[in-house]
């Protein structure tokens, strides 16, 4: 299995990136972003758990989201491989993630980490919130959204830099352009 894990700040491009990706790769693109959005539209109990946490842009906590995602992974026993977007975020996140696909005798094959200088990010999630309908995509709670990914995110990295399947890839361009990028790196373990 190709299993990626899709890494970045917010506004880095992973939604756009993880939607090329799955077309690819033939991959089952998990978001939990997305997944928490349907639960919060749908109005189930957990949607409105959460939609204040979101709202306010910190996160929900592992516990909850760990077990969301473990539910998915087994919905979809078929798969070739995932995109996992917006996961892991803290290093608990990270650690719940290997054990389980080692459940499934997998593991992560890649993290695809995306960077985008600070005032871009906030210009290209301005540019997104006149469309996305989100109540997170706000300067304020950009701003929050952004703290929190630096405090509890970024750390993260180094998780799997120490394994080495680690690639860094600039979003400074175009999304053809960073998707080349991205396919580069995914061939390199993906032979
Ligand atoms: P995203 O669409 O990935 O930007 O996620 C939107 C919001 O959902 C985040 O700001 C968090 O509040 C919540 N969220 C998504 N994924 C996670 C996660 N892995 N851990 C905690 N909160 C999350």
């Amino acid at each position: 299995m190709l299993n990626i894990v899709i890494f970045g700040a917010p506004g880095a491009g992973k939604g756009t990136q993880s939607e090329l990706i799955e077309k690819r790769y033939d991959l089952v693109h998990l978001s939990t972003g997305d997944i928490l959005r349907a639960e919060i539209k749908n109005g189930s109990p957990l949607g409105k758990q959460v939609e204040t946490v979101i709202a306010g842009g910190n996160l929900v906590s592992d516990g909850l989201i760990i077990a969301l995602l473990e539910q998915e992974i087994s919905r979809h026993q078929e798969a070739k491989g995932f995109i996992f977007d917006g996961f892991p975020r803290t290093q608990v996140q990270a650690g719940a993630l290997d054990e389980m696909l080692a459940k499934h005798g997998e593991k992560v094959s890649i993290m695809l980490a995306l960077s985008v200088e600070r005032e871009e990010l906030i210009k290209r999630l301005l540019n997104r919130g006149a469309t996305s309908g989100r109540a997170d995509d706000n300067i304020d709670t950009i701003k929050q959204r952004i703290s929190v990914y630096e405090a509890q995110t970024a750390p993260v990295m180094e998780y799997y830099k120490a394994k080495n399947i680690f690639a860094a890839i600039s979003n400074d361009t175009t999304v053809d352009e960073c998707f080349e990028r991205v396919c580069k790196a995914i061939e390199s373990v993906n032979k």
